[in-house]
């Protein structure tokens, strides 16, 4: 059984469909790519998972359940942004631990288990640190912290490397993977970076005008693309 399962996800804002009739499975464990330019709909896709979005038609589903009408809160998503959206107030710890406190676990697990993150993401040793101590990548290893530590069913990443340089973005992409393949997270990663979609993903979804028009693994939507559009997107020229 999938993941997560978009069947025929629509999105409209009056006049305007954003997503247009999605359709995806994600399988347990995968890490999944939505790639695609700017407008084509990609983070309308992600709030309709999280449920911060209502969709005006299809139907979202995670780990076989229909959770179209449930609110963000009882749906097992944790969502990591580009922007960080860290508390600057608050410490590293603290901010890791966020989660865990609306989630009413007790003080000694909280600790342990954002210990433990913070360790994942190799930022042990900052705890006591406030975000803006931190470099852009060091902000991205926290944020990725406060999203794991919750243990989400369903990760998702809206373009979260795209604010830094193009050497730390790659560094954070391998430490990604690494992280990805030890803590096994099924993980939807949207980004408008070919490169980064095809080190990146088991699997690679091409957006356009609100339309998946392509879901294969990168390779295949390399060698093979089978729209106009995924083509000329990728510059290739079979
Ligand atoms: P992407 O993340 O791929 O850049 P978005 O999902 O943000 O694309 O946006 C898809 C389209 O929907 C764009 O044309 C955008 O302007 C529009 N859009 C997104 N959110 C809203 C909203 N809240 N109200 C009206 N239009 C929106
Ligand atoms: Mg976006």
């Amino acid at each position: 059984m999938a993941m997560l399962e978009l069947d025929g996800l629509t999105v409209s804002y009056g006049d305007l469909t954003a997503v247009d009739g999605v359709s995806l499975r994600v399988a347990e464990g995968e890490l999944c790519c939505l790639l695609g330019p700017s407008g084509s709909g990609k983070s309308t896709v992600l709030r309709a998972i999280s449920g911060f979005e209502t969709p005006t038609g299809g139907r979202v589903l995670l780990d076989g359940v229909d959770v179209t009408d449930l609110p963000p809160n009882e749906r097992d998503t944790s969502m990591v942004f580009q922007d960080w959206a860290l508390f600057p107030q608050q410490s590293v710890q603290e901010n890791v631990e966020f989660g865990l406190r609306v989630a009413g676990v007790d003080a000694a697990e909280r600790e342990a288990r954002a210990r433990e993150t913070l360790e994942l993401v190799e930022m042990d040793g900052y705890e006591d640190s406030r975000p803006g101590q931190l470099s852009g990548g060091q902000k991205q290893r926290v944020a990725l912290a406060r999203s794991l530590v919750v243990d989400p069913d369903l990760l998702l990443l809206d373009e979260p490397l795209s604010s830094l340089d193009r050497r730390l973005r790659e560094t954070m992409q391998l430490e990604l993977k690494r992280i990805h393949d030890r803590v096994g997270t099924t993980m939807l990663y949207v980004t408008h970076d070919q490169d980064e979609a095809f080190t990146l993903g088991d699997r690679l979804g091409v957006m356009d005008g609100g339309e998946l028009v392509q879901v294969d693994t990168p390779e295949t939507v390399y060698d093979d693309p089978t729209d106009r559009f995924v083509e000329s997107f990728l510059g290739t020229t079979n």
